[in-house]
């Protein structure tokens, strides 16, 4: 992923739903599919984990760009979205 470096938008919450995770989350053991809300999102779109050692190293590292996260929620939603299909091994 490439782009400019961004804080994350809090209350976004569309990487911790759009994309797949195919490591365990806690709540989740088998990961997550793409557009399953991940358990640890609160209604308000805010991880439960955030500050917590539990909070998954693929979600700590995942670094907030401007290519991902775009400049509203809705964007993110669609960036993420035709990243999913782009690198989704099913669609190739
Ligand atoms: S898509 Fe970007 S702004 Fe939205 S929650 Fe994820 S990192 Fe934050
Ligand atoms: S653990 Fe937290 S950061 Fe990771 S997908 Fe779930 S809500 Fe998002």
């Amino acid at each position: 992923m490439s782009g400019t470096p961004l804080e994350c938008r809090m209350g976004c919450g569309a990487c911790c739903i759009v994309i797949s995770i195919a490591g365990p989350i806690p709540g989740m053991p088998n990961g997550k599919p793409a557009g399953l809300r991940c358990v640890n999102l609160t209604n308000d779109n805010l991880c439960t984990l955030f500050d917590l050692p539990q909070r998954p190293a693929v979600c700590s590292s995942l670094k907030p760009m401007k290519d991902m996260c775009g400049d509203s929620n809705e964007e993110a939603f669609t960036l993420l979205s035709v990243m999913e299909i782009l690198t989704n091994p099913q669609n190739s």
